[in-house]
C-alpha cells in the first residue's frame, strides 16, 4: 500500500545517496592520488600457446589507496570516464609502459610489444595521437612495440565510423599497433571487422568461455579466427583459464593466449623476474 511505497522511496534515496557519497569520495581522492604516486601499472603476460614463451604483455592500472588497499579498475575507471580523468590515467599508464620498454631494452632483454588500454574518452581528444607519439619519442621506444587497445564498443560514440578509422590510420602512419579489445562482446563485431583496419583482435573471454564445449559456438569462433587470419589480423584470446580452452584455441589456430591459466597481472618487478634467464637472477 501507501506505506510500502514510501519505505521503498526512502530506501532508494538512501542507497542512491550512499552511492553518490562513495563516488564523490573516490573522485575527490583521485586528483591527488596521481601526484602521490598511488597508481601502479601491472603487467599480464601474453604467451605463445605452442612454445609457452612470453610474447607480449598488457598494461593494467591498479590503485593502491591508503587505508583501502588495491582497488580494481572496474571500481574507478567508469567514474574516471565520466569526469574525463581517465585521460590522465591512460597517459600515465602509457608513459610508464614506455619507461619499462626503455628499461628492458637497456638491460638487453628481447623486445616484446606491450599493449595499453585506450579509454573511449581519448578518442575525442584531437591531440591524442600526438600525445602517444610524444611519449614514445620521449623514451626512445620504437612505436612498433606499443599496441593500443580500443574496445569494440567505443565505436558506438562515433556517428561516423570514418573518424575512428582516421585515428587508427594516424596511429598506423606513426608505426603503432592497434587492437580491438573485447571482440565478440558487442553485436556488430563482424561489421567492425570489415570497417576497422586493426592489427590484433582480442577475443573476449565471454566469446569462448562457455562455447568451447558447444559445437555451434566452436564453429563460430573457428570461423572468426579463420576470417581474421585471412585479413592478416592476429588473434589473441584473453581470459584463458583452463587447459581445455588452450587446446581448443590452439586447434583453431589462435596461438597467443592471455589469462589466469598462465599468469595473473603482476607488478613490473615480478614480470621482469619471469622474463630474465634463470642464471641472471
Ligand atoms: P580488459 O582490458 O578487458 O582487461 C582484461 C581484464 O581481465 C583484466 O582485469 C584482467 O586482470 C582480467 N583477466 C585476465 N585474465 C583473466 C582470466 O583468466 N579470467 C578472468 N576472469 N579475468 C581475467 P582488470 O585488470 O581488473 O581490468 C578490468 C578492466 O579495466 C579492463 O578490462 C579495462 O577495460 C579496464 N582497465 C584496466 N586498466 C586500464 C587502463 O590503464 N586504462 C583504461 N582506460 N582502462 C583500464
Ligand atoms: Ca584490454
Ligand atoms: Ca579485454
Ligand atoms: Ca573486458
Amino acid at each position: 500500500g501507501k506505506d510500502d511505497s514510501r519505505t521503498t522511496v526512502a530506501f532508494y534515496d538512501h542507497a542512491v545517496r550512499d552511492r553518490i557519497l562513495r563516488e564523490k569520495q573516490i573522485e575527490d581522492a583521485m586528483a591527488s592520488a596521481l601526484e602521490k604516486g598511488e597508481f601502479e601499472v601491472y603487467l599480464q603476460p601474453k604467451y605463445s600457446a605452442s612454445t609457452r614463451e612470453i610474447v607480449g604483455a598488457e598494461s593494467l592500472v591498479r590503485w593502491n589507496r591508503p587505508g583501502v588497499g588495491l582497488v580494481p579498475p572496474n571500481d574507478f575507471i567508469p567514474l574516471f570516464e565520466r569526469d574525463g580523468f581517465v585521460v590522465q590515467i591512460d597517459a600515465f599508464v602509457l608513459r610508464e609502459t614506455c619507461r619499462m620498454l626503455r628499461g628492458w631494452a637497456d638491460e638487453g632483454l628481447p623486445a616484446i610489444p606491450v599493449s595499453v588500454n585506450v579509454s573511449r574518452v581519448n578518442l575525442h581528444d584531437p591531440g591524442f595521437v600526438g600525445k602517444v607519439c610524444a611519449a614514445a619519442r620521449e623514451y626512445g621506444v620504437p612505436p612498433g612495440l606499443i599496441e593500443l587497445e580500443i574496445t569494440e564498443t567505443s565505436v558506438l560514440d562515433f556517428e561516423n565510423i570514418g573518424r575512428l578509422t582516421g585515428i587508427i590510420g594516424e596511429l598506423h602512419d606513426a608505426g603503432f599497433l592497434v587492437s580491438m579489445d573485447d571482440f565478440g562482446s558487442g553485436y556488430s563485431s563482424l561489421n567492425l571487422l570489415r570497417r576497422l583496419p586493426v592489427d590484433v583482435l582480442k577475443l573476449d573471454r565471454a566469446f569462448f568461455a562457455g562455447d568451447a564445449d558447444n559445437a555451434r559456438g566452436r564453429t563460430v569462433i573457428a570461423e572468426v579466427a579463420d576470417l581474421a587470419r585471412k585479413l592478416d589480423i592476429q588473434v589473441v584470446a584473453e581470459g584463458v583459464e583452463t587447459s581445455g580452452q588452450v587446446d581448443f584455441l590452439t586447434s583453431i589456430g589462435c596461438d597467443v593466449v592471455q589469462g589466469y591459466y598462465f599468469a595473473r597481472p603482476m607488478p613490473a618487478g615480478e614480470f621482469e623476474r619471469l622474463r630474465r634467464p634463470q642464471n641472471k637472477n
